[in-house]
């Protein structure tokens, strides 16, 4: 075959391999798009799992109407637009990639009101060449994204979806996720028209132990070490399980850099080496952990769906996190008392 440019549609598809792998890998993209744009409140709305539609409604600063299109090609983004931009992103989204992708593999409506505009507008993504078609619509300032049937043209990838329930837990786990990286956002989750979640906002420390009740469970909360510490400009705090109280199930280990949702392995690494031997076998830790770091210390344009960083100076942020864990391990309990020690 001879060289020759990909068409746009094409093109995007093969990107969204990368960015869209399933329903939740959309909800989090576009959660992320409305938490960038400022959004206090974040009603998310799924059907079937989100294989037949999954809304994302917010009060942000909205998309104005020229800007609607452009909104939706690729490599369009208004969050950098220098290297050193790039250097000291502070916004979650950078790549400009993630709505171009979506729909290039769903039918995508952009319905958004800026404070400026008298009348919200919309935008409709579909045809070979992604062709934009708008027109006036209802709407209060902020953004609604509609991305339906996705992978309805990429016959392959619908093959991957799983069952409603499992893609939808997905969907949960994301949401729960980001309902921890920012306590200040409104946040609630339907399925199939039935409120799941509701994660109020959250400002006071005691509210907040009460929202890492509602997305991880009381049991949890109840016997986690609580820390802070600030050491040469890197900053760990959260909530720490003690040995005592370790579960049988990875399932609440949640960490965040600069506000953003990690599976980093230096950061998994630090945390095992810190619970070591005084984890039970066959037990896991659970922990929500917040790193706060100059955002010139990490380049966070590893991966596509950024679930991974560079940090510069790794050691040092490895002992750090090692050090700040290993310190509250020392001073837990190490045996569950059946009475409350007060
Ligand atoms: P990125 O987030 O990497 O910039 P996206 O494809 O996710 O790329 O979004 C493209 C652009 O569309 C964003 O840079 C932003 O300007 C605009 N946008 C997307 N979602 C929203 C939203 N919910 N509210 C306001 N603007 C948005
Ligand atoms: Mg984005």
């Amino acid at each position: 075959m001879a060289i020759q440019i990909l068409p746009a549609r094409l093109a995007n598809q093969i990107a969204a391999g990368e960015v869209v792998e399933r329903p939740a890998s959309v909800v989090k993209e576009l959660i992320e798009n409305s938490l960038d744009a400022g959004a206090t409140r974040i009603d998310v709305d799924i059907e079937k799992g989100g294989a037949k539609l999954i809304r994302i409604r917010d009060n942000g600063s909205g998309i104005g109407k020229d800007e609607l299109a452009l909104a939706l090609s690729r490599h369009a983004t208004s969050k950098v637009s220098t290297l050193e931009d790039l250097e000291r992103i502070m916004s979650l989204g950078f790549r400009g990639e993630a709505l171009a992708s979506i729909s290039s593999v769903a039918r995508l409506t952009l319905t958004a009101k800026t404070a400026e505009q008298s009348e919200a507008w919309q935008a409709m993504a579909q045809g070979r060449d992604m062709e934009v078609k708008l027109m006036p619509a209802s709407h209060p300032q902020g953004t609604t994204l509609e991305v339906s049937d996705l992978f309805f043209n990429t016959p392959a990838r619908r093959k991957f979806m799983r069952t409603e329930k499992t893609e939808f837990g997905h969907i949960d786990e994301v949401v729960r996720r980001i309902a921890l990286s920012r306590f200040d956002v409104d946040l609630t989750l339907r399925h199939n028209g039935k409120q799941i979640r509701q994660y109020r906002a959250a400002r006071l420390p005691s509210q907040q132990d009460k929202r890492v009740a509602a997305v991880s469970g009381p049991a949890f909360i109840n016997t986690a070490l609580k820390l802070d510490c600030e050491h040469h400009g890197f900053r760990l705090w959260g909530w720490l399980a003690p040995p005592s109280a370790a579960r049988t199930q990875a399932d609440i280990q949640y960490t965040y850099v600069n506000g953003r949702m990690m599976r980093d392995k230096l950061l998994n690494h630090a945390v095992r080496q810190a619970y070591g031997a005084r984890l039970p076998t066959d037990s896991h830790g659970a922990f929500v952990l917040y790193l706060e770091l100059d955002a010139t210390e990490v380049d966070v344009n590893v991966h596509p769906a950024k679930h991974e960083v560079r940090f510069h100076q790794s050691r040092l942020v490895h002992d750090f996190i090692y050090q700040v864990l290993v310190q509250a391990l020392e001073q837990a309990p190490l045996v569950l008392s059946e009475t409350a020690p007060f």
